[in-house]
């Protein structure tokens, strides 16, 4: 089956859209991009990076005549977007998007969802905390999966070939429900970043208080959580707003488990502890091994050699 798409109509062309502009180019998957956005400063820097072949302010236009749609804006944006882009949609296209939830995209897309176009929910789990146009890199897919929740009711011929184009990307695909994967990501993404956006907040909130030098000290296990915590406000606050189960029930799992490693402290179980301690290595290691993350010690930052003091004899 052929991977190539006539047009591609990307609107949102910040960080994921931009990637998949310069990794769909790059490995020959589109005829034709068309871009669309919301701010004309953000449609002319995406101009300007030469990300696609047309740029319009009016998703509509972008759509038509597409192939194949990916929604890359914030989640909260996809009710308007697709109140304009519904009646231009060709017979026949694809509608995916990028939407880190599932289920409310879904419900958002379905009920205006024109006769004869496919709806094939999209997520890559790839990303930086890093945002807009100039963030994009074509490398960004590879190794990495792509999640589709497609629904019972779409041709699987659309489904092949939307996993063929992310494939071809680098990504590794796999189909699952909607609400299993907010579930999932509930626990291995949205707490997590939920936990950041708290101990960042916490860490502010204490220098701001005490005058004390937690961020001057922060190069222990704080700066990797600030990194998280850096991420696109909008877009994580749509996350929270969307997937309000998914979330709820794995942070009530989350704070039980404190609880009990509260308690191990609080009663210096050291055995406790350590078991505990030795499992999380075990599954840090098991993420290396399936290739999600890199075994450089401190995340592979470059350590360089401080400058060698005055009168110091040179190697
Ligand atoms: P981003 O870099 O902030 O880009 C968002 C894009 O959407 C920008 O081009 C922005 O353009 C546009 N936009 C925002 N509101 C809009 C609206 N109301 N109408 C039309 N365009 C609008 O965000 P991103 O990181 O690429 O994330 C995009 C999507 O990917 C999100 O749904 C997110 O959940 C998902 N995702 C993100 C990551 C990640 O790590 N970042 C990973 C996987 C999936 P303007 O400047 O014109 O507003």
């Amino acid at each position: 089956m052929s991977v190539k798409f006539k047009k591609l109509a990307l609107i949102g062309i910040g960080l994921i859209g931009s990637s998949i502009a310069l990794a769909a180019r790059r490995q020959g998957l589109v005829d034709h991009i068309a871009i669309s956005t919301r701010k004309p400063e953000t449609l002319a820097e995406a101009e300007a990076l030469q990300l696609g072949d047309s740029y319009t302010l009016d998703p509509a236009e972008a759509v038509r005549d597409a192939d194949l749609v990916i929604l890359c804006t914030p989640v909260g944006a996809y009710k308007s977007v697709m109140e304009a882009i519904a009646p231009s949609l060709a017979p026949g296209a694809i509608l995916s998007d990028v939407g880190s939830v599932k289920e409310h995209v879904v419900k958002v897309l379905q009920p205006l969802l024109p006769e004869g176009v496919q709806l094939i929910p999209g997520h890559p789990i790839a990303g930086t905390e890093h945002s807009g146009p100039s963030a994009g890199f074509p490398e960004l897919f590879a190794g990495r999966w792509c999640v589709l929740t497609p629904g019972p009711e779409v041709d699987p011929a659309a489904v092949e070939k939307l996993s063929a184009f992310w494939r071809a990307m680098g990504s590794q695909v796999e189909c699952m429900d909607a609400a299993h994967h907010d579930m999932v990501l509930a626990i291995t993404s949205h707490v997590p970043h939920l936990i950041a956006y708290n101990i960042v907040g916490t860490v502010a909130d204490l220098e701001a208080d005490t005058k004390s030098e937690v961020i001057k000290f922060s190069a222990s296990g704080f700066r990797d959580f600030t990194r998280i915590a850096a991420s696109d406000p909008v877009m994580w606050r749509d996350v929270f707003l969307t997937n309000r189960d998914g979330v709820l029930e794995m942070l009530g799992r989350f704070l039980e488990d404190l609880a009990v490693l509260q308690r191990a402290v609080r009663t210096g179980d050291g055995p406790a502890l350590e078991a505990m301690f030795t499992r999380t290595r075990a599954i840090r290691r098991s993420i290396i091994s399936a290739g999600q993350e890199t075994a450089a010690p401190d995340f592979g930052r470059p350590h360089e050699a401080p400058p060698a003091a005055e009168g110091d004899e040179k190697a």
